[in-house]
C-alpha cells in the first residue's frame, strides 16, 4: 500500500500528495498521527489538538462515502511507520513538505533515514507556496504567483483507490487510538473544511467591505478580517483555494482595494514562512546577530501580570484576556502585546513565544517567530516600533467597547477614564465603586520612562556596525524585488 501522511493539510480538495497517490496502482492508506512529542511540546495546547480533532471527525464523515477512513493513531512517527510496515508493507509515502520547529525537523530526518533504510520513497510536495532549498529570493515572488494561479486539484471520487474501512479497523488493534471527542462549548473557531468555507464565503460576500477600514480595530476587526488563519494553518483550506476565490471576487469588481490588501497578506503568509524555512535557527536566536545577547532581566511578576491581563493597561489586559478566551487577536493587537512585553516590560522576546503560541489557535511557527522578532525590534532591517499602548487605546477602541467586553472590572467606568483609569479621583472612585489597586491593578510600569529606556536601548544596537553588517546579509537573503503586484 501507499501511505498519504496527513499533517497540516486536513482536507481532501487541493491536496497534492493525495492527488498524486491516486495515480499509483497501490491502495492508499490515509494516516494521521497525534505525535507523543508534540502533545507535550510547549508550543502546543489543547485548543490546537481540539481543532485538529474537529477537522478529522469531519473528514471521516466525508471519507465514509468512499468506504475508507483515516487511520488516526497516537505515538512516535517512526515507531508508527515501522509497525504499519510490519502489518502491511508500505511501497511509498506521500506528504506535504513541512516548515516546522526543530522537533518536527528532527522527526522528518529520523523518518527519512528509516524510509531510506527500507527503500521506501517519500514523495513530498510544496505547501502553500513555500519552497525548499532556496538560497535567496531571486525568483520567489513570481514562483509564488505561478503556484497560486495554477489549478486547484480535485478531491478524490474513486473509492477503489483506498484501503477499505474494515481493513483499517484491523490496523487499529495494533495502535494507541486517541479519543476524538472535544468540548463542544468554547469560544474558539471550530475546525473543519465546512466551517472554513463558511468563513471564506461570508468574508468575500460581505465582511470584506470593511476589511481595510477595520483591520487595526480590536473589536470591529474580529468581524471584518477574514478569520481564515486557523483554517490555513491546519490546512482545512489551501492558500491557493482562498487566492482563487479572492481573484474571482475581484473580477466581479466589488471591494477591489480591500481584496488587494487581503491577497497581499496571503503572500506575506508564505513570505514569513519562507524566511523560517531558510533560517530556522531563529527559533532559538535573534535573526540579527547584534541582538543576540541582550542584557534584559527576567521579571516573573511582570510576565505573569502580562499573561493574566493584569498589567493595569486596559487595552493590553483586554487583549490578553480575549486571546486566552478566544484564541484570536487581529494583527495590530498581536504586535502591540509583543511590543509591550519586550519594550515596556523590557522582557526577552523568547519568554513570550511559547505562551503566545499556545494561545493563538492559528499558531504557525514560520509566521510566529519572524513576527515576534520583528515586533520586538531585533531584526535590524525593520524600523523599531514601540507601540504607545495608551494612544492605540484611544485611537482603535475609541469608546472602550473592546476593553469593557474583556475587563468586567472596568464596566462602569466612564469613557473619559476607560483608557487611563489611573486618572480617577477619590470622589470618582466612590461614585463608580471602583478602587484603583483593588478593583483593577495600578499600572505596573511608568509608560514614558519604560518607552524611553527601550527606545534608547534598541536604537543604539540598531545603529551599531555589527547590526548594520548583519542587516546587509539578511536583506540579501530574505527580501525580494517587487516585480509583479496583486
Ligand atoms: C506577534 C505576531 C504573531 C503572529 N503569529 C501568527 C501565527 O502564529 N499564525 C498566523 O497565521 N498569523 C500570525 N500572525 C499574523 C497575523 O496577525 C494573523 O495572520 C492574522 O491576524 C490572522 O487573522 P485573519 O485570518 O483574520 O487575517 P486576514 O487579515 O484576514 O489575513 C488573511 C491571511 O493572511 C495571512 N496573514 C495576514 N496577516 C499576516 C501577517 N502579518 N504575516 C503573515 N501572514 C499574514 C494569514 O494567513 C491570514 O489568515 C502573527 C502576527 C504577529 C504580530
Amino acid at each position: 500500500m501507499n501511505v498519504v501522511w496527513l499533517k497540516k493539510d486536513l482536507r481532501l480538495e487541493d491536496h497534492q500528495p493525495l492527488f498524486e497517490a491516486q495515480k499509483c496502482n497501490e491502495k492508499i492508506l490515509l494516516l494521521f498521527i497525534f505525535e507523543t512529542e508534540l502533545l507535550k511540546d510547549p508550543h502546543y495546547s489543547k485548543r490546537h489538538f481540539d481543532f485538529i480533532k474537529e477537522s478529522l471527525q469531519e473528514l471521516q464523515t466525508e471519507l465514509s462515502k468512499l468506504h475508507t477512513q483515516i487511520l488516526i493513531v497516537e505515538g512516535n512517527v517512526v515507531a508508527v511507520f515501522k509497525k504499519l510496515h510490519g502489518l502491511h508493507p508500505i511501497k511509498q509515502v506521500f506528504s506535504h513538505q513541512e516548515t516546522g520547529i526543530e522537533i518536527t525537523y528532527q522527526r522528518d530526518k529520523a523518518l527519512n533515514n528509516w524510509l531510506k533504510s527500507k527503500n521506501i520513497p517519500w514523495q513530498e510536495y510544496v505547501w502553500n507556496g513555500v519552497f525548499r532549498g532556496r538560497k535567496n529570493r531571486t525568483t520567489w515572488k513570481n514562483d509564488w504567483f505561478a503556484f497560486m494561479e495554477s489549478n486547484i486539484l480535485p478531491a478524490p471520487t474513486n473509492s477503489r483507490a483506498f484501503i477499505k474501512y474494515t481493513e483499517i479497523e484491523q490496523f487499529e488493534n495494533y495502535f494507541s487510538i486517541p479519543n476524538l471527542k472535544t468540548k463542544s462549548i468554547s469560544n474558539f473557531q471550530k475546525g473543519g473544511v465546512k466551517t472554513g468555507l463558511r468563513y471564506m464565503n461570508s468574508f468575500f460576500d460581505e465582511r470584506v467591505q470593511n476589511y481595510s477600514k477595520h483591520i487595526s480595530k480590536p473589536e470591529l476587526g474580529r468581524k471584518s478580517c477574514s478569520r481564515l488563519s486557523p483554517y490555513i494553518t491546519w490546512g482545512n483550506l489551501s492558500v491557493r483555494q482562498v487566492y482563487h476565490e479572492a481573484w474571482k471576487k475581484k473580477q466581479e469588481g466589488k471591494f477591489k482595494t480591500s481584496i488587494s490588501n487581503f491577497t497581499s497578506r496571503l503572500r506575506w503568509q508564505a513570505h514569513f514562512i519562507q524566511k523560517f524555512e531558510m533560517e530556522s535557527a531563529i527559533e532559538f536566536q535573534s535573526i540579527n546577530r547584534a541582538f543576540r545577547n541582550l542584557n534584559q532581566t527576567k521579571n516573573i511578576t511582570f510576565q505573569k501580570a502580562w499573561e493574566d491581563g493584569k498589567t493595569g493597561f486596559p487595552l493590553v489586559d483586554a487583549c490578553m484576556r480575549c486571546l486566552k478566551e478566544t484564541g484570536y487577536l487581529n494583527f495590530r493587537m498581536r504586535a502591540l502585546v509583543v511590543s509591550f512585553f519586550t519594550h515596556d516590560l523590557f522582557q526577552p522576546w523568547k519568554d513570550c513565544v511559547h505562551y503566545l503560541a499556545q494561545q493563538f489557535l492559528d499558531f504557525e511557527p514560520g509566521i510566529h517567530y519572524p513576527q515576534i522578532q520583528m515586533q520586538a525590534g531585533v531584526t535590524g532591517i525593520n524600523t523599531i516600533r514601540i507601540y504607545n499602548v495608551i494612544k492605540n487605546s484611544y485611537e482603535h477602541d475609541e469608546s472602550g467597547t473592546f476593553i469593557r467586553k474583556w475587563i468586567p472590572e472596568l464596566q462602569n467606568i466612564p469613557d473619559a477614564l476607560i483608557h487611563e483609569p489611573w486618572k480617577i479621583t477619590s470622589i470618582e472612585e466612590q461614585l463608580y465603586d471602583f478602587y484603583l489597586g483593588i478593583t483593577y491593578p495600578k499600572p505596573i510600569i511608568v509608560p514614558d520612562v519604560a518607552r524611553k529606556r527601550a527606545t534608547d536601548f534598541f536604537w543604539n544596537i540598531k545603529k551599531s556596525d555589527e547590526a548594520k553588517n548583519d542587516s546587509t546579509r539578511i536583506v540579501a537573503i530574505h527580501t525580494f524585488s517587487d516585480r509583479k503586484s496583486s
